[in-house]
């Protein structure tokens, strides 16, 4: 008989926490051992003692938060089997951003994913999502409504361009975080044909670099800002500049030439989203699973049980149990609504 998981794997203020491997998942607080799943904010936090995560996700963590953030990196590839404790572990794609990965845990004859934020929708900027088939399937939901259906990003990516031809004076400047979907953005304008320069507010810069020094090509991307003070050049009147979703409608993008703000989020199908930030161009383009995505994901890697981490969690508990797919929110803290 294998020992059910929740026997082995504990909710902790820190974090999910791996009791037999003495390993936290993604944790908010400092913590001695962590596997990070991805290089956003809220999941890769600064101050662990050893860290496990992908080569792509250490070296983002060390752009973003320091060389010295993380006590002890251990960069482990995709596919690689390691021993922590009485857990063998391993790091599978995600397909959420660069470097993302599912953690697949293994003990006591029963098999754990973790799959961090992921998406199935096609990138051409990261690893593909990989299913594993295990016991217990841990999820996040952050779009776990019926409503959020995300549309095929050339969809969006021809509204971009369509609106570029209709006021081709007009400088389009688009929202983007700046780790994953700003690059995701170029990769799928570059899939589209789009090979003029693109334009990148200087805090975009530093991440699109590390994705092309691990062989993501962007094509040719220019700084948007002249100076020390990092002020909008005057001469963007037609382009296409990105910028992080807090510069679209502040003064910075006001000194571009005639600004058409626009913003690249999954949260841009909520039309109020959109009015509140001051988009004009609203590009429903999202890094996460949709709820379809949510739904086929649970059944084909044929969990007896799913738990979910954080966002949309009794909505999705619910249809998971219409399905017979056991489920249970775990309602963890410290991750992100804006669902980076
Ligand atoms: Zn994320």
């Amino acid at each position: 008989m294998p020992l059910h998981p929740d026997r082995w794997i504990e909710t902790r203020p820190e974090g999910l926490y791996i009791r037999p491997a003495d390993l936290f998942i993604d944790p908010h607080r400092p913590v001695p051992r962590a596997a990070v799943s991805h290089g956003h904010a809220d999941h890769a936090r600064p101050g662990h003692g050893t860290v496990w995560a992908t080569p792509a996700t250490i070296a983002i963590m060390q752009t973003r938060l320091g060389e010295t953030a993380i006590g002890k990196p251990v960069p482990l590839p995709f596919g690689q089997t390691i021993e922590l404790g009485e857990v063998r572990l391993r790091l599978e794609p995600a397909g959420h951003v660069l470097g993302s990965a599912q953690i697949v845990l293994e003990h006591a004859g029963a098999r754990v994913v973790y799959s961090g934020d992921y998406k199935r929708a096609p990138d051409p900027t990261t690893e593909t999502f990989t299913p594993v088939a295990c016991d217990v399937f841990i999820t996040e939901a952050t779009f776990g409504l019926p409503v959020f259906r995300h549309p095929p990003a050339a969809q969006e990516i021809e509204k971009l361009l369509a609106s570029q031809r209709t006021f081709p004076e007009r400088c389009h400047v688009i929202g983007a975080y700046a780790l994953g979907k700003a690059q995701r953005l170029l990769g799928e304008l570059r899939a589209m044909g789009y090979d003029r320069p693109i334009h990148l507010h200087g805090a975009l810069l530093p991440l699109c670099r590390l994705y092309e020094r691990f062989g993501i090509r962007l094509g040719p991307v220019r700084a948007a800002t002249v100076g020390e003070k990092g002020k909008p050049r005057a001469d963007l009147a037609g382009e296409i500049v990105l910028a992080p979703p807090s510069a679209i409608a502040d003064r910075w993008a006001r000194r571009l030439p005639d600004p058409l703000p626009g913003m690249a989020s999954g949260w841009m199908q909520v039309r109020q989203r959109a009015k509140q930030r001051g988009v004009e161009l609203p590009l429903v383009i999202s890094d996460h699973a949709d709820w379809d995505d949510l739904l086929a994901t649970a059944e084909e890697v044929q969990a007896e049980e799913v738990w979910i981490t954080h966002g949309r969690e009794e909505a999705l508990a619910h249809a998971l149990e219409v399905r017979g797919i056991r489920a249970r929110a775990l309602s963890l803290i410290g991750f992100d609504e804006e669902g980076q």
